[in-house]
């Protein structure tokens, strides 16, 4: 077994991959070996490689979180079997935190929260740490561990490429929605077209609400059109407001408004929009953006709620799991991954994300 490795992608410097060979992962109880086929690219693209910039659970040599593969070694015991195809949530598992013990997203486990459990032991660093394992806690590799309690088993009839749709896309905007209660007849405005927020279109379309985009970018328009979205909406336009307003009921405005650009110039937008005691939900990464918000204004008068998660409930994981299996969300999962790469010509996936002539990107991490 001495012979086996794990080659991971690292980011050495701006601009650059290189495929680099580790020891095969370690595991103990409550994790296993996955061989992983599709590593999504998340923000990898434009903020690892293009700009260099780390968070707590990255660093030059350890990239992604996203995933689907299948099972090639347990620990005697374990819940699973050689050959099981799962997908990864991302993080680690502490079975008795807040989240935990309440089925939300695993993002907010203790073992995940740096401020908790320090920077070294958390998410994915802190998998590697707990195994005492050389490699594997992270996603852009030919090989990873992840606690048994953070996978799903995709069911046979489901194929990888729809499964991998599960993480930070369709699976981030279907439990936010969950969450929020978007349901049929509802108006629901998306504001800064990214992956994140093809996945919330995506998840109201499955919910027959009726989608209203606020969009600039010709080529992601496009995109959306190819899913089925009829009203569009030119931020830049002075008359943009009553546009959105005439597709509303009464035209008292829309029910949820979700901001997937994380600047203010649409998450204003976005709150005036909405009607009274409507969703307003924050989708968009942009670290050190600032909202001037006044409380009274904009969320008392106008009896607003104000939503935000990262990641996906693990209490929403089945239904998640079972909209994938629809064939029109499939349909739409098609449209939204325009790129596929294989991970050896990571640099090309991560050029191209950067331009945003793109939807979702994946990595194919055996290839
Ligand atoms: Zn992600
Ligand atoms: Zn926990």
């Amino acid at each position: 077994m001495g012979s086996r490795v794990n080659t991971v992608l690292t980011i050495p410097e701006p601009g650059k991959t290189v495929l680099v060979e580790k020891p095969y992962p370690n595991i103990k109880a409550g994790y296993v070996v996955i061989k992983t086929e599709i590593a999504p690219i998340c923000l990898e693209g434009t903020r690892i490689w293009a700009e260099h910039d780390f968070e707590f659970h990255d660093d030059p040599e350890h990239l992604g979180h996203e995933g689907v593969g299948t099972v090639v070694e347990v620990v005697d015991g374990s819940n699973f079997s050689v050959g099981d195809r799962v997908i990864v949530f991302q993080g680690d598992h502490c079975g008795q935190c807040h989240a935990c013990n309440n089925g939300l997203s695993p993002t907010y486990c203790d073992a995940n929260d740096p401020d908790v459990v320090g920077p070294e032991n958390a998410a994915m660093h802190g998998i590697e740490r707990r195994n005492e394992s050389a490699s594997g806690g992270f996603a852009m590799a030919t090989h990873r561990i992840a606690p048994e309690a953070n996978l799903y088993k995709i069911p046979d009839e489901l194929p990888f490429r729809y499964a991998a749709a599960a993480n930070c896309s369709f699976g981030v905007g279907f439990s936010n929605q969950e969450n929020m209660n978007v349901k049929a007849g509802d108006t629901a405005l998306v504001g800064g077209i990214g992956f994140i927020a093809m996945g919330h279109v995506i998840s109201a379309l499955y919910r027959n609400a009726k989608v209203i985009a606020l969009i600039r970018n010709p080529y992601r328009r496009q995109l959306l059109t190819d899913m089925g979205v009829v009203h569009f909406v030119n931020p830049d336009d002075p008359d943009w407001l009553a546009q959105v307003r005439a597709l509303t009921y009464r035209g008292q405005g829309v029910d949820h408004a979700i901001d997937s650009s994380g600047v203010p110039y649409y998450q204003e937008r976005l709150i005036d929009a909405t009607r009274k005691y409507g969703n307003i939900n924050f989708s968009g990464h942009t670290p050190g953006a600032r909202l001037e918000l006044h409380p009274l204004k904009h969320v008392i008068d106008p009896a607003h709620t104000l939503w935000g998660q990262h990641d996906v409930r693990a209490r929403d994981r089945e239904r998640l799991i079972r909209a994938l299996c629809d064939p029109e969300v499939q349909r739409m999962v098609d449209v939204m991954v325009t790129h596929e790469f294989p991970m050896s010509r990571a640099s090309e996936a991560f050029e191209l994300q950067v331009s945003k002539q793109c939807g979702k990107i994946y990595l194919w991490t055996q290839q």
